[in-house]
């Protein structure tokens, strides 16, 4: 299945495509280079749009006096809720020291201590400081600045900025061989190009444009997962979205991006207070104000549902030199009439992580031969059930790693030819744009924090409504409204199935979490736009 678009007019070529330049895409292609393999890097917007830039508490590994790559591993599985891959974990942790010295040979400088060391704090669910940081609160711009600078300096990668990759293109042998994509400005038809090579790395983010309120940025509308669900291959752990607990909360008509609180906040401090000023974590959780995210998401949504507010608050006044440490919150505190100093910070949760994706093995390839998956958009099972924080930027960096050593010592030695003949209108759709509010409406309401086969199932009703608002008439608002309709799918169906509670999975008719479901929900889409789904046991 396909998403409708024009015939391709160009074509370009290179040993391996990498779509998308966050942490994923560009560690990804910098090693593909240091393989001697020719590049080219695809991006939706400008080449430092994404999640990565907009990370603020920072990347997680054992670097501390103390630490080990064994704890970072048991605080990893405990926010995992018994769902992380052992050995997807096991790399995580253990490569991921390396990966971190390496993104410092690149020339990203993190905060140091007084001592002259790299200085380490602590986020919600770590036992031990561990979380590097960069200009205080601005740890991805600094991640995407040195790697972006390393990439420029490369002319073996070439680069197409505000291209959107559509949909991958299959040869005979059922590999992939290339995208179908779209400069985005150049007109519906003439702008469409493909772009061949002998393997793809989708590296796109996140998801959380299918909701109507998220920390994500606008080209956050899992591109990649939908495209690779389309050419076959399977996601897994896809119902649990992680919200993240403190947002800025403005006013409920603000939809899109919204502004980060980070748990850094509450690292250095920073406390909850319900509407009447009263502390609500010390009671559910040992570690209080820093219990795993989801954990604290549930208790504030309660406290607002309790009490029909729209937010609780975030008491940051004791932190001695707010603006120093977290000058990008306090710029967006003070943008919104907040002085973080002075005033508590009004805060709910927002759709924030997609701790599953596209399936992967530890090579990230998915199960498509030649498609492989890095980053927020893959599931390497490192997360389970819950990502623990800090732990997305690091698995872009040991995975991107992994995939390039895997693809330079697999590569075919020829490039195989696309399949002919492949574009059958009748296996295409295109959803109308003005699906798209009514869709993140429907997901915000129905399958946020807290589910219920109730919600669910009126969300489901709203997607297969939605469903039938079809267009002739392609376009990056069709082509994005069309993969949010196939992730909110997926999630749905997951969420539906799941009839616990783990993680970041809540349903309310369901609250406790039941052993037998210490499985991972995989689903499939086939060429006739038919849903599947398997549970497997994780560490089978
Ligand atoms: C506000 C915020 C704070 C965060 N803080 C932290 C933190 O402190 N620590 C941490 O570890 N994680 C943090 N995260 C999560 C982390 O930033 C992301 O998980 C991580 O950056 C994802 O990297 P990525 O390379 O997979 O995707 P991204 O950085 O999102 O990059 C995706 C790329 O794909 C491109 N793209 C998308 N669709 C297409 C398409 N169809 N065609 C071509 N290109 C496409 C985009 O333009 C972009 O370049 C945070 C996330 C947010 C939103």
């Amino acid at each position: 299945m396909k998403l409708f678009a024009g015939q391709p007019g160009w074509t370009a070529r290179a040993d391996v495509i990498v779509i998308g330049s966050g942490v994923a895409g560009l560690t990804t292609a910098l090693n593909a280079r240091a393989a001697n393999l020719s590049v080219l890097l695809v991006t939706k917007s400008t080449i430092d749009e994404g999640s990565t830039k907009w990370a603020q508490g920072g990347i997680a590994a054992a670097l501390g006096p103390g630490d080990s790559p064994d704890q970072h591993k048991e605080d990893t599985l405990i926010a995992g809720a018994g769902l992380c891959d052992l050995e997807a974990v096991n790399v995580l942790v253990t490569e991921g020291p390396e990966a971190v010295r390496k993104l410092i040979a690149h020339g990203a400088v993190f905060d140091k201590a007084e001592t002259g060391e790299i200085a380490l704090t602590r986020e919600g669910g770590h036992h031990r400081n561990r979380i590097l940081h960069a200009g205080g609160d601005a740890t991805g711009a600094e991640v995407s600045r040195a790697l972006l600078a390393a990439v420029h300096d490369d002319p073996g990668i070439e680069i197409i900025e505000h291209a959107l990759v559509i949909d991958a293109l299959h040869s005979e042998s059922g590999r992939i061989c290339g995208v179908l994509l779209h400069v985005i400005g150049e007109g519906s038809s003439t702008g469409v190009g493909r772009a061949l090579a002998r393997a793809v790395v989708i590296a796109t983010g996140g998801l959380g444009q299918v909701y109507s309120q998220t920390t994500n940025p606008s080209v956050s509308t899992g591109d990649g997962v939908a495209m690779a669900l389309r050419a076959g291959a399977a996601v897994a752990d896809v119902e649990f979205i992680q919200f993240h607990p403190t947002v800025l909360w403005r006013d409920s008509s603000q939809g899109g991006q919204q502004p980060l609180i980070s748990e850094a906040v509450r690292g250095e401090g920073a406390i909850l207070l319900n509407h009447k000023g009263e502390r609500f974590m010390q009671n559910l959780h040992e570690q209080a104000d820093l219990a795993p995210r989801d954990i604290v998401a549930k208790a504030i949504f309660g406290q607002m549902k309790e009490a029909l507010v729209p937010h609780v608050w975030l008491d940051a006044t004791g932190i001695a030199e707010f603006p120093e440490r977290f000058p990008t919150i306090f710029a967006s505190c003070l943008a919104n009439g907040i002085d973080p100093q002075r005033q508590f910070i009004p805060v709910s949760p927002a759709s924030h992580y997609a701790s599953g994706g596209v399936l992967v093995d530890l090579n990230g390839e998915s199960s498509v031969p030649g498609l492989y998956i890095c980053g927020e958009s893959a599931c390497t099972g490192a997360h389970g059930a819950n990502r623990l924080a800090s732990n997305s930027l690091l698995e872009g960096l040991v995975f991107g790693a992994r995939i390039s050593e895997h693809i330079a010592q697999n590569l075919p030695e020829q490039l195989e030819p696309e399949l002919g003949g492949s574009d059958h209108p009748e296996e295409s759709i295109l959803l109308d744009p003005s699906t798209r509010i009514p869709l993140q409406l429907a997901m915000s309401e129905g399958v946020g924090v807290m589910r219920s086969e109730k919600s669910l199932k009126t969300a489901l009703t709203t997607l297969q409504r939605l469903s039938t608002h079809r267009t002739m008439t392609p376009g990056v608002a069709a082509w994005e409204a069309t993969n949010l309709y196939f992730l909110a799918m997926a999630i749905v169906r997951s969420a539906l199935e799941r009839r616990e509670s783990r993680g970041s999975h809540w349903r309310m008719d369901y609250p406790e979490t039941d052993q037998k479901w210490e499985r991972r929900i995989i689903q499939h889409l086939d060429r006739a736009g038919d849903w599947s789904s398997t549970t497997v046991d994780v560490n089978s």
